[in-house]
């Protein structure tokens, strides 16, 4: 009899022994290792049934049951009489097999097992698919102990498949548990801190929020990048915690910002996907936030393309109860994912977050430069805001700048800092140099007309941090007056003022100042002469009072965009307009220089035809030849001189060192034999042509 066969299964001799699965638990297993002789040829599976909670909380815990019991069922199909089959716990068993004379080996057992539990389960009438890990390991005393490490391997990396007890593993194993156990610590031990990150507005320069990012301050490693950790807390399902306390210190954070004054911050904050998958997440968001007092829309929730891919139908429901309380959302590391157009159409988001490799070759390699190009575009015409991360050079800005991007994040503005140490880089009033910003170097000068100094004193503090010059007019004239004065940009006009109303103010305004942009505010809506002023272009826009702070905002920094718009697109014209001038010139001096060129082919023409005339007037013929000894000129008293004879006599001429004459003999076929006189001339020292001159009878 072998060393396990007395278990044979299941056992019924007294041990406590499962109702739902009749089979016995650890207990029972331990007590038969500890009798295995040292020879035993033992072979240990432990197999955990990867998805029993989800599926007790979707179906019910008869199903639970039913499930437990038909895996129970399936591992013992595999074990024959001499083996042995506990539930270790809920949903884990192990198998301790007789491997003595057995045809198949351990690894074989394993592979046959994982796929014989894979199979669909029929539970409830519905087919079911479940998967089970599996840890595997060979004899010795520690053999269970060792197919446990290895299960808890395979849940970790292969799920759903097997793993085999190796050394390394327990190695790893333990730092692996060991990590765990100091996250936990690092919890109580309150070692974990936030550093944030500034943002600043490509628009203004200034500081516009923070990036919330985590840190551990490790007792003996030091500060720990979360790279390093946040997987951990993820897997382990403590991230809901931390992720909950890094909320909570951002808020409190904020708060202490403004109520120092810094009045238009933002905090921004990253999520995970199992905060995202929480459907009390957007509940505990709220609670944070309002226990905290600080408003919900200077909040933002970072989260990352890939955590939409999961499950993006939970995603957009979560999302869209954030964005109901409130909240701004933004889609981190943008570019480096699968997010499609669609996803990013049909969710409630605000910003998009250009990942750090996009922008760190912006001005090196012209592929990222026009993929960064078109993702502004692409989320500037889905009306959603870029923020550009990773900025690190002076150079990225100005195509940032260019591309009209929003936002820049990035070691340039600053690296994450501990809290106090971002409060001092706030309090230091850093900002972009307006150079880089690629603005008119001319201040954006906004004029406000409006008959109630209340509304005038309401407005400039509405706008006292967007960095504009304000004027304030109290009526149509005095606003004519400071355009006169002044270079206005845009102008903001009540309706209804005494004397001149808005529309006509800014009627004037148009026909004198065209390129200002103009815009009315009013609670009294005179619409068919409104109407009128758009239509005809006096009025770009019109906005109600009482106003909505955001939206008066918005519409004023649109204005201006647009101005700067028109501004860029007038200087091209004009640049053009230049260039075409210049082009123009060109033509007329050129125009001017083919005049003086005719006119010189001109008299070169008639003293052409003049020389020509003379010569006919001479008695003998006179031929000129070119180098190659071709006519191209003769007298009528030539004419009977034949091309041939020339090139005859060019074979005689002597080589064209000098002008001196020099004299040849012409024999006409049948006719005279003449005596011909002949000169090369040279100019330059360049041999020009001959002339030849038949002068008579040679002798
Ligand atoms: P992220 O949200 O994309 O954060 C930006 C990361 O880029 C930060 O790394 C930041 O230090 C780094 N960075 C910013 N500017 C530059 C730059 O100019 N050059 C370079 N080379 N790097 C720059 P960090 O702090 O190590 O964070 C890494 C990631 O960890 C974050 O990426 C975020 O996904 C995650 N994370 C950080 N804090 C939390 C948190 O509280 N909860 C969750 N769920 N995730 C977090
Ligand atoms: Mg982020
Ligand atoms: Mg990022």
């Amino acid at each position: 009899m072998n060393a396990v066969s007395e278990g044979a299964l299941p056992d019924r001799r007294g041990a406590k022994v499962d109702e739902l699965t009749g089979l016995p638990g650890r207990d029972a297993l331990l007590g038969r290792i500890a009798t295995l002789p040292d020879s035993a040829e033992c072979g240990m599976l432990c197999v955990d049934i990867d998805q029993l909670a989800a599926l007790n909380e979707a179906m019910g815990l008869s199903a639970g049951d039913q499930l437990i019991a038909e895996v129970a069922r399936r591992i013992a199909a595999s074990a024959g009489p001499a083996d042995l089959l506990v539930r270790l716990d809920g949903d884990a068993f192990a198998l301790l097999l007789d491997l003595t004379g057995k045809p198949q080996s351990l690894e074989r057992i394993a592979a046959a097992m994982v796929h014989a539990l894979c199979a669909p389960y029929l539970l409830a009438g519905r087919e079911v698919f479940i998967s089970a890990s599996m840890g595997a390991a060979y004899g010795g005393r520690l053999l269970l102990q060792h197919a446990e490490t290895a299960l808890a391997r395979a849940k970790e990396s292969a799920r759903g498949g097997w793993l085999m007890y190796s050394e390394d593993m327990a190695r790893s194993l333990g730092e692996y548990f060991h990590l765990e156990t100091e996250l936990r610590q690092a919890i109580d031990g309150e070692q974990f801190l936030v550093y944030y990150q500034p943002k600043a507005s490509c628009r203004t320069g200034a500081v516009t929020g923070f990036e919330a990012l985590l840190r551990w301050n490790h007792p003996s490693r030091g500060i720990v990048p979360p790279s390093e950790f946040i997987p951990r807390l993820e897997k382990s399902g403590l991230i809901q915690r931390v992720g909950a306390w890094v909320l909570r210190s951002a808020c409190v954070q904020l708060k202490e910002w403004l109520q120092a004054g810094y009045g238009d911050l933002h905090m921004a904050i990253n999520l995970s996907l199992r905060q995202l998958a929480d459907p009390d997440f957007p509940d505990q968001v709220r609670d944070i936030v309002e226990e905290i007092q600080v408003p919900l829309d200077r909040i933002e929730l970072e989260i990352t393309e890939s955590m939409l891919m999961y499950d993006v139908d939970q995603a957009e429901k979560s999302l869209r109860r954030l964005k109901g309380l409130g909240l701004h959302l933004s889609i981190d590391d943008f570019g480096t994912g699968y997010s499609s157009l669609s996803y990013l159409k049909r969710l409630p988001i605000d910003t998009l977050k250009v990942d750090r490799s996009f922008v760190q070759d912006i001005t090196i390699d012209p592929n990222d430069a026009s993929i960064t190009r078109a993702i502004i575009s692409m989320a500037h015409s889905l009306k959603l805001k870029v923020v550009a991360e990773g900025v690190e050079a002076e150079a990225q800005i100005a195509t940032l700048v260019l591309e009209q991007c929003e936002t820049i994040q990035g070691y340039y503005i600053s690296k994450p800092l501990p809290a106090a140490a971002a409060s001092a880089f706030l309090a230091s009033g850093w900002r972009i140099p307006p150079q880089l910003l690629g603005r008119p170097a001319k201040e954006r000068t906004l004029l406000l007309v409006d008959d109630e100094e209340g509304i005038l004193m309401a407005l400039r503090r509405l706008l006292r941090r967007e960095d504009y010059r304000i004027l304030c007019g109290r009526s149509g004239a005095e606003g004519l007056e400071l355009l006169a004065k002044n270079d206005v940009d845009v102008v903001l006009s009540d309706q209804r003022m005494p004397e001149m109303t808005g529309e006509e103010f800014l009627r004037r305004t148009k026909e004198l100042y065209p390129h200002t942009v103009r815009m009315v505010l009013s609670g009294f809506a005179d619409m068919e002469s409104i109407t009128n002023a758009i239509n005809q272009g006096a009025i770009y826009k019109f906005m109600c009072k009482p106003w909505d702070e955001k939206t008066l905002k918005d519409g004023i920094q649109e204005a201006f965009q647009r101005k700067e718009i028109n501004d860029r697109h007038q200087r091209m014209l004009s640049d053009i307009a230049q260039a075409n001038d210049h082009l123009n010139k060109d033509n007329q001096s050129l125009a001017v220089q083919l005049d003086a060129q005719s006119h010189t082919a001109m008299i070169s023409q008639a003293a052409l035809y003049i020389a020509q005339e003379n010569l006919n007037q001479l008695p003998v013929p006179v031929m000129g030849l070119d180098p190659s000894g071709l006519v191209v000129l003769r007298n009528e008293a030539a004419l009977s001189i034949p091309q041939q004879a020339c090139l005859d006599l060019a074979a005689q001429f002597p080589p064209a060192l000098h002008s001196q004459p020099f004299h040849l003999e012409y024999q006409e076929p049948g006719g005279r034999r003449w005596q011909v006189m002949a000169r090369h001339l040279l100019s330059e020292h360049q041999h020009r042509g001959t002339v030849l001159a038949f002068i008579g009878d040679a002798k």
